[in-house]
């Protein structure tokens, strides 16, 4: 793909620092969500391409990729992190065009990519290991050392944030990493390799293989010399990928969805809040693993805060994604048609309020208008089921327990959030919720590349970003040297 300042080949995949054609021959096409145009034809990787890969992963620990210290592994992100940042502009351009994300979600995107690498560069020579005191005559203590192989499956919702991400933590700990991305967006996954060969990473260190999940992606779940699996995706594919690892005994990081709720009580700062309520909803057209599509709110300001909402959303914009406004497109057709089947079948529902389409959309782009739903009962459909669209549901509570009762009542446990400004309630209720992640008073922390993340129940279970993917991305030695 030729952009102003960054060529590389679409249509082949990254392996052992060079680019190759897929074994198959095969591609697949790219389809712009903005208007249904196909933008590029990915490889279509295969068992093959997977084994070379995992070749090239081994060959890579054997040489100089397995020999370098901590601190030039760091410094080789560090200048990944710079790479990425005099390409920021093209990468979210990019980026835009195969997710059909507002272009200043992309760079958003792109900035935390550079930052994950940053992060983890700084971060590379850190990690340390401890001495134990144990019996007389023993000194003993731990090593922090790489698992080998990695294999890293994700999603296209965010490519370049959960690519940055996986990616960072398990270079800085000496990993060889293999990169499935997913076939309905690839390109900026594709980039980043380009940008590693030119950051000088030893050839085998990072490999891209992309292709369908049901081939490449599950040919690398499969792979006995894999020895750490990283998935970001649907509940579905991470069980399966759940069960693959078990048959080689493999530690998997499974970031999955969520159904997050925000509460807020009646003290809350609503001016602060509000903005926070609405885009954590309606951010990348709602298909956001984090995103909360669940406002509870007590009864006592239940009309205040359900008209200010409503009125937030009858402005809200949605249109081509390079237009830069709220709202693009949803990924494909069927995600559209997964989402207007909740639609319908909230009909029982009161609809609060409906965003609008810009004039003059291509007939071929995947449009769907943000919606927001009062007095749901938390027993609905929408409110139990992660929609992966712009659709959110305000569920009214009585008091602080029925809060909480209702924020733990679904499968899920990724992220949420409390609005009020009596502090020990926010102590009470951060502690009570069953979440991996509990925001007081703001929602996200803007990214938070330092923040461990992750789930509970469905949502999964490993972190991922800050200090705690660097352990989960590492396997700890015990030495005890008998010296008398
Ligand atoms: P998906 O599970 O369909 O696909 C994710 C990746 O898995 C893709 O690369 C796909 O090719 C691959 N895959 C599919 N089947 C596979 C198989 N059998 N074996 C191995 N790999 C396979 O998910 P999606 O539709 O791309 O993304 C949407 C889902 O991801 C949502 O449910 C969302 O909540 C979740 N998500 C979670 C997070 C998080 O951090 N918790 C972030 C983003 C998305």
């Amino acid at each position: 793909m030729l952009t102003d300042h960054l060529w590389y080949p679409t249509e082949k995949i990254f392996v052992n620092g060079h680019w190759k054609e897929p074994d198959s021959g095969n591609h697949v096409e790219l389809v712009n969500p903005s208007n249904g145009e196909t933008i590029a034809n990915i490889a279509q990787g295969n068992s093959r391409d997977i084994e070379s890969s995992v070749s090239a992963a081994l060959n890579a620990l054997k040489g100089p990729w397995g020999k370098s210290t901590a601190v030039q592994r760091g410094r080789l992100l560090l200048r990944l992190s710079d790479l990425v940042k005099k390409r920021l502009n093209n990468l979210a351009y990019i980026e835009s065009v195969d997710v059909g994300k507002p272009l200043t979600q992309s760079k958003n995107d792109a900035i935390a990519l550079a930052r994950y690498f940053e992060f983890y560069g700084g971060a590379s020579d850190k990690i340390t290991g401890e001495t134990i005191p144990y019996l007389n005559g023993y000194t003993v203590y731990t090593l922090r050392e790489p698992h080998g192989v990695t294999g890293h499956i994700v999603p296209w919702n965010y490519p370049m944030q959960i690519i940055g991400r996986t990616l960072g933590a398990a270079l800085a700990m000496g990993n060889a990493c293999i990169l499935k991305p997913s076939e309905e967006a690839c390109l900026t996954a594709l980039a980043i390799g380009e940008l590693a060969r030119e950051a000088g990473f030893p050839d085998g260190a990072i490999n891209i293989v992309p292709g369908l999940g049901t081939e490449a992606g599950r040919n690398l779940s499969q792979h006995p010399e894999v020895r750490h699996l990283s998935f970001t995706g649907s509940v579905e594919v991470g069980q399966a990928i759940q069960t693959e690892a078990a048959k080689n005994l493999v530690p998997v990081t499974l970031e999955l969805g969520g159904k997050s709720p925000q509460i807020v009580f009646e003290d809350a700062d609503l001016d602060k809040a509000m903005p926070f309520l609405v885009n954590a909803g309606i951010q990348n057209a709602g298909q956001t693993c984090s995103a909360s599509s669940r406002i509870l709110v007590s009864k006592k300001i239940y009309p205040e805060l359900a008209a200010r909402m409503a009125e937030i959303y009858k402005n809200l914009r949605v249109s081509q994604a390079l237009d830069d406004l709220e709202l693009g497109p949803v990924i494909s057709q069927r995600q559209k048609d997964v989402i207007e089947k909740y639609i319908k079948n909230a009909r029982d529902l009161e609809e609060l309020s409906i965003g609008n389409a810009m004039d003059g959309l291509p007939e071929k782009g995947n449009y769907v208008l943000p919606r927001l739903f009062g007095n749901v009962p938390n027993s609905h459909k929408l409110a139990q089921e992660e929609i992966f669209g712009p659709v959110q549901v305000i569920i009214p509570f009585d008091d602080e327990e029925e809060a909480i009762n209702i924020a733990n009542d679904t499968k899920y446990g990724l992220v949420a959030s409390v609005w009020t400004k009596d502090g020990a309630r926010q102590m009470r209720v951060a502690k009570a919720i069953k979440s991996g992640q509990v925001f007081i008073n703001n929602y996200g922390a803007g990214g938070g590349v330092e923040l461990p993340f992750g789930g509970t129940g469905h949502s999964g279970h490993g972190r991922e970003k800050g200090f705690e993917a660097l352990y989960g991305f590492s396997t700890l030695k015990t030495v005890a040297a008998f010296h008398g």
